[in-house]
């Protein structure tokens, strides 16, 4: 039934199902899995659109053209107003009203001088319920006319329970079939949380036997590469750095190092705060995977990072003779061409790209190590593809963050990952001094600016918006560009940087900073992720208010990089407690795990994980933090059905592996 056309439902006839489909519902499965948005509870303060009275008149039907019939029926409430029930081809709806008896609508109203219209009205009895679902409005087809359709549908399922029994017994959770009726025409609050909670299980539940079964696939030994340990080479390359690695760099190493010679394959995530050196960890671990005759692949958020890291591993490969190669947006297209000719050689080969090298079309042999930084931007599906582009051979990973996840909550979402951190930050790392400005008190910041400029320094200055907007009271990086330009550092060299210019020009200015030839880089948050700037000496970040406290201290972490020591400015505009107690947060504090924390607390779950994450995961009922305790439930019997290890438990497996693909799909909705 549930693959079954839409046209199928009574009701729904050529016109409507087109419409459905052009929604993406084509199927009756598609339909009931268009879940409502929220719910009018009608009973309660909300009585607005309902009416209650008693029918005075049912007009006779009449027929405004071919295709069109109108029925109307006449109520009258106690306080004496009438209402004039409205439906369009639906003429049997004239049975369902007697007159004199007394009836409670509700629908779309529309108020005029005599009467309340209301049109397609249901009858409230017809739910058996006084709540009623909203549901995401699709043009071309009214609400009523969506709920009456949805109850027949809902009325006549028989849904497969896609979670084990074991479970619904053990956790007395409602079975799928009653949780889809319930989702959408719930009796009460009760039977609604009921649903909720069922939902929020499974999809939780499915995250997890898909996290395992992901490590399953790449776990499994007879497929993992045995690499062979180029210690002398890695010694050389060690020694031409110009600096030595920090004991918790050489222990991370050493880690990656002792898997890579194992059978088992890596999957391993590298944390470490801004600034701790990830980057040279991941090359050196890249270097012994090449000298195997592997390729390997670094994925990194933005463009800018990307041609950072390239140009990084040119410079620190080149005595080594081992070709890097850039795929990003803007590289062209003829030598797009010719990297990915070259991807389907022999010859190893280090990649660095954005997701563009997610594209299909990019095929990569013998890939043997997948790096991926700043991690926390990619969803679970992404990785999954690009794991899946090394065919064969089950390839390493390393996923690099330098945001820390509260240790609890990491240790459910990454239970399958091996973890290696970098706590100790570089000796010749400097101090950056944090301090607060008012957004009045330019005149101090332009003397910060103009002091650290004529030592010979460079400055960030980072503001939330791009260009003025009139409704927000914020800097927008235009608008500082101008203020800066009639100020007393006009004749400084001052640039911009933000997210709406084309990726060759975002280059073109990033490399003249880095050359030194912009002394004030003005910008939105595109520089936050991995930006390496060894003189850059000053962090201004207008509007800091806005701005999370893990996002500026990733913001703060651009600076202080090189020998010189950094000033973080914080300049904000508006002083309500919360921002005085995050502004004092970050200046008592530099550590990234425990400001992540501090994040959590006042933000909430989505903003550490990114919105696009919560997006790819599946996530709709379920949040990560809130529900940590239907999460470690669902931890106890993935334990628990795996050691009843029935040929029903395997069949769930089995399932969920068939569903990976859609799993999206059927779990996501609206
Ligand atoms: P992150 O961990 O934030 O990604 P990076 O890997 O970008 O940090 O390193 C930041 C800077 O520190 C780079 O310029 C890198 O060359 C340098 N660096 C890395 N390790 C060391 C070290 N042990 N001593 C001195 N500088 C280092
Ligand atoms: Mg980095």
């Amino acid at each position: 039934m549930l693959d079954k056309n839409i046209i199928s439902v009574k009701g729904v006839g050529k016109k409507y199902s087109e419409i459905f489909a052009q929604n993406g519902i084509h199927t009756i499965e598609d339909l009931i899995m268009y879940f409502p948005r929220g719910y009018d509870f009608i009973n309660s303060s909300s009585v607005k659109s309902v009416f209650e009275g008693i029918v005075t008149e049912v007009l006779r039907d009449v027929s405004v053209r071919k295709n069109l019939v109108i029925t109307t029926i006449k109520l009258r409430n106690d306080s004496g107003r009438n209402a004039k029930l409205i439906y369009f081809n639906k003429p049997y709806m004239k049975h369902s009203f007697i007159l004199g008896n007394r009836y409670k609508v509700y629908g779309t109203f529309k108020e005029t001088k005599n009467y309340v219209e209301i049109l397609n009205g249901e009858k409230i009895k017809d739910f058996a319920s006084e709540i009623v679902p909203k549901y995401k409005t699709i043009k071309g087809i009214g609400s009523t006319y969506l709920i009456s359709v949805m109850n027949t549908v809902i009325n006549e399922i028989n849904l497969e329970e896609n979670l084990p029994r074991e479970i619904i017994e053990r956790r007395s959770l409602l079975s799928l079939n009653d949780a889809v009726i319930n989702i959408h025409f719930p009796k009460d609050k009760a039977s609604l949380e009921e649903a909720i909670n069922r939902f929020k299980y499974q999809e939780l539940m499915y995250f997890f036997v898909k996290t395992r079964l992901l490590k399953n696939k790449l776990n499994r030994k007879e497929k993992g590469i045995k690499y062979k340990i180029f210690t002398q080479e890695l010694i050389d390359l060690k020694e031409s750095l110009d600096f030595s690695l920090t004991g918790d760099q050489n222990k991370a190493i050493k880690q990656i190092l002792i898997e890579q010679k194992t059978e088992d394959s890596i999957n391993r995530l590298l944390q470490g705060d801004v600034g701790s050196g990830k980057t040279i960890v991941a090359f050196i671990t890249i270097f012994n995977v090449l000298l195997n005759g592997y390729k390997a692949c670094m994925i990194v958020p933005t463009e800018i990072l990307a041609v950072q890291h390239y140009n990084e591993a040119l410079k620190l490969f080149e005595k080594f003779n081992i070709k890097v190669r850039l795929l990003v947006g803007s590289v062209k297209d003829k030598e797009k061409k010719s990297i990915k000719e070259e991807l389907k050689g022999e010859e190893p080969i280090l990649l660095i790209g954005t997701h563009a090298v997610l594209e299909d079309d990019v095929e990569i042999y013998k890939l043997g190590y997948i790096v991926f930084d700043e991690q926390h931007r990619f969803g679970v599906s992404q990785r999954s593809k690009l794991i899946h582009k090394g065919k064969g051979e089950n390839c390493d990973v390393l996923v690099m963050t330098a945001t820390p996840i509260p240790r609890t909550l990491f240790l459910y979402i990454y239970n399958d990952m091996d973890i290696s951190s970098i706590k100790e930050l570089p000796s010749n790392r400097k101090k950056v001094e944090t301090i607060h400005v008012k957004s009045e008190d330019k005149d101090s910041i332009y003397e910060i600016l103009k002091k650290e400029i004529d030592k010979g320094g460079q400055c960030y200055m980072v503001c939330p918006l791009i260009e003025e907007n009139e409704k927000l009271d914020l800097t927008s990086v235009e608008s500082l560009y101008e203020e800066l330009k009639s100020s007393p550092l006009s004749h400084y060299k001052i640039d911009i940087l933000h997210g709406k210019m084309d990726n060759k020009t975002k280059n073109e200015v990033m490399d003249k900073f880095k050359n030194g030839d912009v002394d004030i880089l003005i910008s939105t948050t595109v520089i936050e992720v991995g930006i390496s700037v060894a003189n850059a000496t000053v962090m201004v970040i207008q509007n800091a208010e806005r701005f999370g406290l893990s996002q500026i201290h990733q913001l703060r972490g651009r600076i202080g990089r090189g020998s010189k020591e950094g000033t973080c400015v914080l300049v904000t505009n508006s002083m309500n407690s919360v921002t005085r107690k995050r502004i004092s947060t970050l200046l008592s504090s530099n550590d990234g795990f425990y400001l992540a924390e501090q994040d959590l607390k006042i933000r909430g779950s989505g903003d550490v994980f990114g919105y696009k994450q919560h997006g790819d995961t599946g996530f709709v009922f379920a949040d990560i933090i809130n529900d940590i305790d239907i999460l470690r439930k669902v931890r106890e019997d993935i334990d628990y059905i795996d050691s009843l290890n029935t040929t029903e438990i395997q069949e769930f497996y089995i399932n969920v592996q068939r569903k990976l693909d859609t799993i999206d799909k059927t779990i996501c909705f609206n």
